[in-house]
């Protein structure tokens, strides 16, 4: 498949994006642990692990994907709280859904196919909206950020894992080169896939930096908003408050 990623029209972004992650699902955690080293782990686990959440909260992890996310919050929110993870992708959901059921964990667990650009929850239902890796391949950010502060209770807060701008000039060339040469080989030679790999490396590029991100979370009506950088800035955690 060719799925010609460079100046693709709107519209056609969505379909796009969707065929990669039906082409990786089943490989997709592989992937991630070969392009990272394993990295990905590190990063996730202090992402739930600064979140603040709490036993009994009701956390919706969208773009949740293959439920790392998920699985780590439903740790933390007990048998009285609920996580439920949201994806576009049914591929991606049933790989979720399966391995995290095959690890025991049903309770308090909810798999939801859905749209971040247009959330099918009420106003004001629950403590905490995350989104890891997954707000770069939303084509509407804005509307997906407007959609996090809607769901949110008062209170609430979410928070954004995403890859972001790199500041070390000693990193930079390291890291162009593993993801615009590395990766598309990984691609090919793992998963027979070197566009949906490309389009991964590209898609980081054109994923707003810290400060503008930042922007547009205020710009949704979020409070308090913050962010971390990870790993001199391959990663960054964006915070915001509902209030
Ligand atoms: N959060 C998981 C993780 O960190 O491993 C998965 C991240 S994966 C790189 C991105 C996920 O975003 C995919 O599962 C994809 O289906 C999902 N996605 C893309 N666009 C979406 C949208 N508009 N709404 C919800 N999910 C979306």
């Amino acid at each position: 498949t060719h799925f010609g990623f460079r100046d693709v029209p709107v519209g056609e972004k969505k379909k796009l994006v969707d065929q990669v992650f039906s082409s990786v699902a089943g490989k997709y955690d592989l992937m991630n642990d070969l392009m990272s080293f394993g990295i990905h782990r590190v990063w996730k686990r202090y992402f739930v692990g600064t979140s603040g959440v709490r036993r009994g909260d009701r956390v919706l992890d969208l773009a949740g994907g293959t439920g790392d996310i998920a699985a780590l919050m439903h740790e933390r929110v007990g048998s009285d709280g609920e996580v439920v993870l949201g994806d576009i992708n049914a591929g991606m959901l049933r790989v979720g859904r399966d391995r995290l059921t095959d690890r025991g964990r049903v309770a308090g667990l909810r798999y939801v196919q859905l749209n971040a650009e247009a959330l099918p929850f009420p106003d004001a239902s629950f403590d905490l909206v995350t989104i890891a890796f997954g707000l770069r391949n939303v084509t509407d950010k804005q509307a997906a950020l407007g959609e996090m502060h809607r769901v949110l209770k008062v209170g609430g807060r979410a928070l954004v894992l995403e890859f972001s701008e790199v500041k070390s000039d000693v990193l930079r060339p390291l890291y162009d080169f593993h993801s615009f040469s590395v990766l598309p080989r990984l691609g090919k030679l793992f998963a027979n896939d070197a566009e949906s790999y490309q389009y991964l490396a590209e898609s980081i590029r054109k994923h707003p930096p810290q400060d503008e991100l930042k922007a547009m979370m205020e710009a949704a009506g979020f409070a308090r908003c913050s962010y971390r950088n990870l790993s001199a800035g391959i990663c960054a955690i964006h915070s915001g408050y509902r209030i």
